[in-house]
């Protein structure tokens, strides 16, 4: 199977144009007509068979030998509103938007999977899917492919993420919960508005939220080793229009992500109590709204345990290892109510980088040589899923 890793590496230059052709003209969340053009435009160019739902679904499918089971690889394709600072050739041409968080090396290592799977089809039975989803980034884009029944009767599935920590050569998958589910919690204060000269007159929504945030900020410790399994972030608090008026409303958002579906629940539970209570304190009211991002992504034992010796076979057992749990959400964790699922982190960092950035930053800019190991690690985990003869 070393040999996959070779034909991968062949495919470098190729990997590295689709790239940058994807990183130059980056869209936004599930509005990526233009990058599903593109995408398209490549499959064809390689004759690979897909088949899309409206703009923005494309799911390429390539037929093994002779039928059997479905295994699927899923790369997404969104950008984020971020004003790109890397400086480099093929630098952002659309200002203020910029793929940051590296689905652009998602869609070319899917491209590089697809062409790689169309050239091995006469060595697989089954069939092997590669989705290219929409609206990763809150967008709930992976429900939406579940939803165009493009890829019902999928067996199991497949895909990975950047890791801008990890060294390039590595390729890291662990079972259990790799990715943490991600909530948008949107806490309403109503008091009473008034005149800042009375205060008695007043319920003050404002002195509430604050009192909140700060009750909320203490269910999450602050070092990140007494957080095993969850964190939680204030990142907005709204109230008042002018300096001399009392507000009678005020909002916090916050995001809460956790590995444990229990804890979650009740930290959901004790999050709602202090809100209503400190409110309840200033004479106002509260209440809890909770968007679901995305849940946990949860590593399948039994596809990790058949993946993984594939996927050493192919890169070396050095590259592979236990991975870290990460709390950033990934909305791949919807395609498990359809089939098992195994997401994998793929090393971008320079050897020797003096200078780590963190996925999201304007200056995050991944190692493009890792794009070979990650095409190589997915098909394996496919063909390992799939079967060879
Ligand atoms: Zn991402």
């Amino acid at each position: 199977m070393r040999e996959l890793l070779n034909k991968a590496m062949a495919l470098q230059e190729e990997m590295s144009a689709w790239r940058q052709a994807f990183h130059m003209r980056p869209e936004l969340t599930g509005q990526e007509a233009g990058t599903h053009r593109m995408i398209r435009g490549f499959l064809a160019g390689m004759g690979v068979p897909f088949v899309t739902a409206g703009d923005t679904i494309t799911v390429a499918h390539i037929d093994g030998k002779r039928p059997g089971k479905r295994a699927a690889i899923r790369a997404d394709t969104d950008a984020l509103p971020v004003t790109e600072e890397t400086g480099a050739t093929y630098t952002s041409l659309t200002t203020g938007v910029m793929h940051a968080c590296g689905h652009d090396i998602h869609m070319a290592v899917g491209l590089g999977a697809a062409k790689l799977l169309f050239i091995m089809r006469e060595t697989f039975q089954g069939k092997a899917l590669i989705i290219f989803q929409p609206a990763e980034e809150g967008g709930h884009g992976a429900q939406r492919v579940v939803e165009s029944g493009l890829v019902d009767g999928v067996d199991s599935f497949f895909a990975l993420h950047v890791w801008p920590q990890l060294e390039t050569g590595y390729y890291h998958l662990s079972a259990g919960p790799v990715c943490a589910a991600t909530d948008r919690l949107m806490i309403d204060v109503s008091g009473r508005g008034g005149h800042g000269a009375y205060p008695e007159m007043s319920r003050q929504a404002l002195l509430a939220a604050a009192e909140t945030a700060l009750a909320l900020s203490a269910l999450v410790p602050r070092k990140p080793e007494d957080r095993p399994m969850h964190v939680m972030s204030i990142g907005e608090m709204h109230a008042g229009s002018y300096w001399n008026v009392i507000p009678g409303a005020a909002r916090l958002e916050a995001s809460l992500r956790t590995l444990d579906a229990r804890l979650r629940e009740d930290l959901l539970g004790q999050i709602e109590n202090i809100a209503r209570e400190t409110a309840h304190k200033h004479g106002c009211g509260a209440s809890l709204e909770v968007d679901a991002v995305c849940g946990i992504v949860y590593n399948d034992e039994a596809l990790v345990s058949r993946a993984r010796p594939a996927i050493e076979e192919a890169l070396g057992t050095y590259a592979v290892a236990n991975q870290e749990r990460a709390f950033i959400g990934d909305d791949f964790s919807d395609y498990r109510a359809l089939g098992p699922c195994c997401y994998a982190h793929l090393g971008v960092m320079r050897p020797g980088q003096e200078e780590v950035f963190a996925l999201h930053h304007p200056r995050f800019d991944p190692d493009e040589s890792a794009m070979p190991i990650g095409a190589a690690g997915l098909c394996a985990s496919v063909l390992g899923a799939l079967g060879t003869e």
